[in-house]
């Protein structure tokens, strides 16, 4: 049979971007103060195909803090260090279904089977990064944010300081997660270099060149850099299926069909395996913490691109 032709990436980005940019539903996060502060109308559409051509549309300079969106590179970094039976071991894979700083899904479960993409098991991540000191760990977690860019990323330091001085909550994760020998590095010492890893600056194009990397097995299609190995991919994007949206991780699987992650900066990447990555920047969130308009416009591309993985046309 012949098949419909689809429409090429950058008319459908371009249709997204007019679709959904008079939205305005959603709020910026504010239980990070500076976070408040940003541009709400910061609006990037951006998509990197798994052999380097990049398509983009509307504001793609403009940087936001990279939040939650980072745990999915530290973690895969540990993977490709450790293995992925370590990550399971140590951490946990599995979605709790809990709110992302949730103590109690730490309790119920002794810390073990910890959500990797939410707070506890992304402090646990961030402390079984490779180095004996904070330098170290700081050092290496800028270096594979970075590679999965594919530039030097910096901090937000306004973001940083603003978190760092009202993280107790997340201070007291890590330290629940030690007195159950589930962290594997002093806990405020990684609750602070976790701290510092969310306030990385991104932009649209920085996050869809992370999540292109993903999409071509682990080699940044932009700088040709090996990331990580194939394999650390295929422990990575399933968990992106399962938790990468918070609470609503489901309803995202069920209605867009690929994995993805968000975080509270207002950032949104995506990954079609061996297709493309694609990522939205615009930072007012729905109730559950993910991006208004990025998860409309993901959900349209994915549509009318016809690469929702479970659909056979
Ligand atoms: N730094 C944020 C926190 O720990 C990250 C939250 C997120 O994006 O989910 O609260």
């Amino acid at each position: 049979k012949v098949k419909a032709q689809t429409p090429s990436y950058q008319s459908v980005i371009d249709a997204a971007y007019e679709k959904f940019k008079d939205l305005k539903e959603g709020k910026n996060a504010d239980y990070i103060k500076e976070l408040a502060t940003v541009d709400p109308n910061i609006f990037g559409i951006v998509l990197v195909t798994a052999d380097g051509k990049v398509y983009t549309k509307g504001d793609i300079t403009s940087k936001v803090s990279i939040q939650s969106v980072s745990k999915v590179f530290t973690r895969a970094k540990v993977i490709e260090d450790q293995g992925a039976k370590a990550v399971q071991d140590k951490i946990g894979v599995d979605a709790t279904g809990m709110r992302f700083n949730s103590v109690i899904a730490v309790e119920v479960q002794k810390g073990k089977e910890i959500n990797p993409l939410v707070n506890p098991g992304a402090i646990a991540s961030t402390s079984l990064i490779a180095g004996t000191d904070s330098a170290t760990k700081w050092k290496n977690i800028v270096q594979i944010q970075s590679d999965f860019a594919g530039r030097q990323l910096s901090i937000n330091q306004p973001v940083y300081v603003s978190e760092a001085g009202d993280n107790m909550h997340n201070q007291a994760l890590a330290v629940l997660l030690l007195s159950y020998g589930r962290m594997y590095f002093d806990p405020r010492e990684a609750t602070d270099i976790y701290t510092k890893q969310c306030a990385l600056n991104v932009d649209a194009k920085d996050l869809a060149t992370m999540a292109a990397t993903l999409a071509n097995g682990g080699v940044n299609p932009v700088t040709k850099k090996t990331v990580v190995s194939p394999e650390t991919v295929a422990h990575t994007l399933p968990v992106m299926c399962t938790a990468g949206l918070y609470d609503d991780s489901g309803i995202w699987l069920y209605n867009a069909g690929i994995p993805a992650k968000s975080g509270v900066g207002g950032g949104l990447l995506a990954v079609c395996p061996g297709k493309f990555g694609i990522a939205v920047v615009s930072p007012p969130l729905d109730a559950a913490g993910n991006s208004v308009k990025a998860q409309r416009v993901i959900e349209y591309v994915v549509e009318q691109l016809k690469v929702n993985p479970y659909l056979v046309v």
